[in-house]
């Protein structure tokens, strides 16, 4: 995010023209770091294309697209020149703002800067400036505007009595980022003012983050000192940003319109009442957006002067963004707007001049303002692609499908279809009272079913899913707006679908990865609400332990499921190393995944016979087939329950060679199980799933704290922690991470905690306060280099000098091909290996861990994968160092004899797995896997080598 800093103001500068100052700017950011030496050509280049100046003595310069890759980090550098600089056209620039940007985050940062600036005249002001603070405080303290949308009105919100109803509007203003969380305490403490017409005014300046006004009407008619009570307005006041408003709202009512406020039911009719929104009759028309780097200051540029060319007002918003609609007239305005690739623009015109406006601006966005653009792929085009599709039937009775082995085991029983079914229903409703009356029963349903789940749940993180779900069902802002909506007519199921999908919509469009996933969550309870409304039972549960088939299964099903009711999962989609791949193997629950969309044509009933270890389905079985696989499942489980008596024995196999198993975890919590299961210590935790569950990064105390029980659960067993390991895929919601177009091969892992060294130490302090002389292993993931290799350790042994630790080593995770390539080299400096052969399957076989069809065929025992596991241990061993391996890999029981034989010391599985994998070390003594292995690697492929173990 941009922040605009002291540190990056250089005052008092004097450049003779513009080539001059874009040189002076160039150095700036080069010495700074922050672009390579190429950079000024791309400052010139963008120039020549059209010039930067914004206005107010401000210009932007900026690089072209073609200068990117010369970006290392984004950031700006601002430039005073008080003599100011010709920019050519006469405009004169007394302050440079030198931006380098990778991607869209350029038009972040214009965004931002734009609406600092705001429409007053700076130029003369940041000429003047003598100090870089002063100007800082320019920039900053330019007037902000008062904030007043469609989110900051509701209309008939529930409310007993005056008190809630500002509780209600504080709350839309919290919603809004104007106040801070106290803000309604401070509300009910001011005395309120009558306005006249049943509308009351209340307002303060405490807590008050930025100005905004909500305007909120209660749903029954009310009083409040003896009068009534239509409608409240709560003023977040902040300087002079609400002048404008509170003129308009005073004219309103000397005209005797304020009643059109208290009775309004629509949002738009009162923005429309107040001013801040154009008259609904206007003429408007749409069109997307097709811009590569979206509207930023050229097409900006172009825009607003074609706009000027017309006698009369033209407004342009985007559809389904947040903010309102701004003057196409005003550059800054537009930039402000963030408008990306592929956004729909509305454009809105004032009658007398909309006719030659209004198409005028859509050839202009069509044509790409000055841009070449790509065309969006057209709505109809997306279609013909889905129609081409070939098309799909049910597997045949007796049909063999092959899938991902995603959790070991023999399943049989029913397929019990979970499908989403697309709901009927009318729009329209028989009455407000009618429709509010069955929704809430609906809803008082639902609650109850989830209330059901959380008290099932043995699980915190699955309980806390539910929590979210209950909360999301009972938040006021969902049940307002559908409430508004049944009173304009809609019937329960529209009004509440229409108002879920806008709330999903509207998440899923956030930046940050984790939050926008919680639309699916959103999607889900609105979903549960509409059956229960629509009257649609889920389909019947066999009665006798069924096969689950669904399309996909997040982490959330799996957490519903009953273990007792569910013999087996089957999906069309997903990977083995999914999450919820690996909630079901946690919870015992045989797996395939990615078998294809055919089986959602299954009928349900129909009998299926999983196995989960060779990734097979068949549909409908001969006699001879099940009998022979429900042998096997019956020797499987004998050979679990004697793994289970014998959990606490060391692994050793028929020859006497040790193999320690040690348990993967997460969190503090699931030490104890680990330890029960049987393993010898834990050799992997990942402890972003620690930082995840916290809102804000855990400081050093709780870390430790945290650390401390995990050492304390195990005993004197070893401890592998892996230090932070977000990033690229897996950002965390406080760590604004630039977007990647590859976030694999991102910014993830090591790379980014060493670009931020007070987390890494602060994680580093934390682990070796807790050690206490316990064994401590520490290992950084997504090593690719030796020089990262070399940081994070130099990092770790000064720190060491502050705290000494009895028992430590440090190692690297072996999850990027390089890291195993140069392992002959890194061996000589580390203490120990552990293989993450997820992410390093991936890498070397170019297949998305997750990727819906693909990565059935990323399997960890491909010979590719063993050939570098193979260049590792060797490295390893020659310098007397150790070797684990830490991905699921390690659980497969048709890997485990490979990976003994290419020499691995220890395994590191989920604690549930482990048993099952001593038992499996002792099935084979060491010079049988040492020859398995070898003729494993000759092979060209992992079917081959998976029919060499099974004919073992
Ligand atoms: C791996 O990549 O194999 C690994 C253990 O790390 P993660 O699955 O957490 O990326
Ligand atoms: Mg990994």
């Amino acid at each position: 995010m941009l922040e605009l800093t002291v540190e990056q103001i250089s005052m008092g500068q004097g450049a003779v023209d513009k080539s001059a100052a874009l040189q002076l700017l160039a150095q700036q950011l080069v010495a700074d770091g922050l672009v390579a030496e190429g950079y000024l050509s791309g400052l010139q280049a963008r120039e020549a294309q059209g010039s930067t100046f914004l206005g107010q003595g401000i210009a932007i310069p900026h690089g072209t697209p073609e200068t990117r890759d010369q970006v290392f980090a984004t950031g700006v550098r601002l430039l005073q020149f008080p003599h100011g600089v010709d920019w050519g056209d006469g405009q004169i620039v007394y302050l440079a703002i030198g931006i380098a940007a990778k991607s869209d985050e350029h038009l972040r940062l214009l965004q931002l800067l734009t609406r600092a600036l705001g429409e007053t005249d700076l130029g003369q002001a940041l000429r003047r400036a003598t100090s870089a603070d002063a100007l800082l405080k320019l920039l900053q303290g330019a007037p902000q505007e008062l904030a007043l949308d469609a989110q900051m009105i509701g209309l008939g919100v529930s409310a007993d009595d005056f008190e809630e109803l500002v509780w209600r509007g504080a709350r839309l203003l919290r919603q809004a980022d104007c106040v801070s969380n106290g803000f309604a305490a401070v509300l009910q403490q001011v005395d309120a003012l009558p306005l006249g017409d049943g509308l009351w005014w209340l307002h303060s300046e405490q807590t008050v983050k930025r100005p905004g006004l909500a305007f909120v009407t209660p749903d029954k008619p009310m009083r409040y000192l003896g009068q009534p009570l239509n409608g409240l307005f709560c003023l977040a006041s902040l300087g002079e940003a609400h002048q404008a408003l509170l003129e308009r709202l005073c004219a309103l009512l000397i005209e005797g319109r304020g009643q059109e406020l208290g009775r309004a039911t629509s949002r738009r009719a009162v923005l429309e009442v107040l001013g801040g929104e154009l008259p609904a009759d206007w003429p408007s028309a749409r069109i997307a957006l097709a811009n590569a780097h979206g509207l930023h200051a050229r097409p900006a540029k172009a825009l607003a002067q074609l706009a000027k060319g017309f006698d009369g007002e033209i407004r342009v918003r985007i559809v389904d963004g947040q903010g309102g609609a701004v003057s196409v007239k005003s550059l800054s305005k537009l930039l402000s707007l963030g408008a990306r690739r592929g956004q729909e623009l509305e454009f809105v015109a004032e009658p007398g001049i909309a006719d030659d406006a209004l198409p005028a601006l859509l050839a202009a966005v069509q044509a790409g303002l000055g841009e070449d653009v790509e065309p969006l792929p057209a709505v109809s085009a997306r279609l013909e692609a889905l129609e081409v599709e070939p098309p799909i039937s049910a597997p045949l009775s007796g049909s063999l499908i092959q899938a991902i082995p995603a959790a070991p085991g023999i399943a049989i029983g029913p397929a019990h279809l979970q499908v989403l079914q697309p709901f009927d229903y009318p729009l329209r409703g028989e009455s407000a009272n009618a429709e509010r009356e069955r929704l809430s029963t609906a809803l008082r349903e639902v609650r109850r079913d989830i209330q059901g789940l959380v008290e099932r749940s043995t699980s915190k993180a699955i309980r806390e899913i539910f929590i979210t779900h209950q909360e999301m069902l009972d938040d006021p802002e969902l049940t307002d707006e559908v409430d508004t909506r049944l009173k304009q007519g809609e019937s329960a199921e529209a009004a509440w679908m229409s108002v879920i999908e806008a709330a999903a919509k509207q998440q899923a469009s956030l930046q940050d990865t984790l939050l926008a996933e919680r639309a699916a969550d959103l999607r889900d309870i609105g979903r549960r609400v509409l059956a229960q409304l629509c009257g649609v039972q889920p389909p019947q549960e066999p009665s006798e332990p069924y096969i689950l088939v669904m399309e996909e299964v997040g982490p959330s099903d799996v957490a519903r499921l009953d273990p007792a009711r569910v013999a087996g999962i089957l999906t069309a989609r997903g990977g083995a190393t999914a999450h919820s791949a690996i909630v079901a193997r946690a919870l015992g629950i045989p797996a395939l995944v990615g078998a294809g969309p055919a089986v959602l044509l299954l009928a349900s009933g129909t009998p299926l016979l999983l196995d989960g270890q060779r990734g097979r389905l068949h549909v409908d079985a001969d006699a001879a087939t099940l009998q022979r696989a429900t042998q096997e499942r019956d020797n499987r489980e004998q050979r679990l329950q004697a793994a289970a008596a014998q959990r606490h024995e060391p692994a050793l196999t028929r020859d006497g060679h040790a193999v320690e198993v040690f348990a993967n975890i997460g969190e503090s919590a699931g030490v104890a199980l680990a330890v029960e299961q049987g393993a010898e210590g834990i050799g992997l935790l990942r402890t972003e799933l620690i930082f995840m569950a916290h809102p804000q990064a855990p400081d050093e105390a709780t870390q430790e704290a945290e650390y401390r029980r995990v050492l304390d659960g195990l005993g004197g067993r070893p401890l592998l922690v892996r230090t932070l390991d977000v990033g690229g895929d897996k950002p965390l919601p406080y760590w604004p991470i630039a977007k990647e177009e590859n976030p694999f091969l991102g910014v993830r892992g090591i790379r980014l905690t060493l670009q931020r060294p007070p987390i890494m130490e602060a994680q580093l302090r934390a682990l070796l306060r807790s050690a206490d002389g316990r064994p401590l292993r520490i290992m950084f993931p997504m090593v690719g280099s030796v020089d990262e290799w070399r940081a994070a350790r130099d990092m770790t042994e000064r720190l060491r000098l502050e705290i000494p630790v009895a028992d430590l080593q440090l190692g690297i995770m072996i999850e990027v091909p390089s890291a195993a390539l140069l392992a002959p080299v890194l061996a000589k400096e580390v203490d120990f290996f552990s293989i993450g052969t997820n992410d390093l399957t991936q890498y070397t076989l170019a297949i998305d861990r997750g990727h819906p069809t693909l990565s059935a065929q990323a399997d960890g025992l491909h010979p590719a994968v063993l050939q570098l596991i193979d260049i590792t241990v060797r490295a390893a061993h020659a310098h007397g160092k150790w070797v684990g391996v830490c991905g699921e890999l390690a659980a497969d029981p048709l890997a485990v004899p490979v990976l003994v034989g290419l020499g691995v010391d220890e395994l590191s599985v989920s604690a549930r797995s482990i048993p099952e994998v001593k038992a499996r070390v002792r099935e084979f003594s060491l010079s049988e896997a040492r020859s398995l292995a070898q003729q494993a690697l000759a092979v060209g492929s992992p079917a081959q080598v998976r029919a060499l173990v099974e004919a073992v």
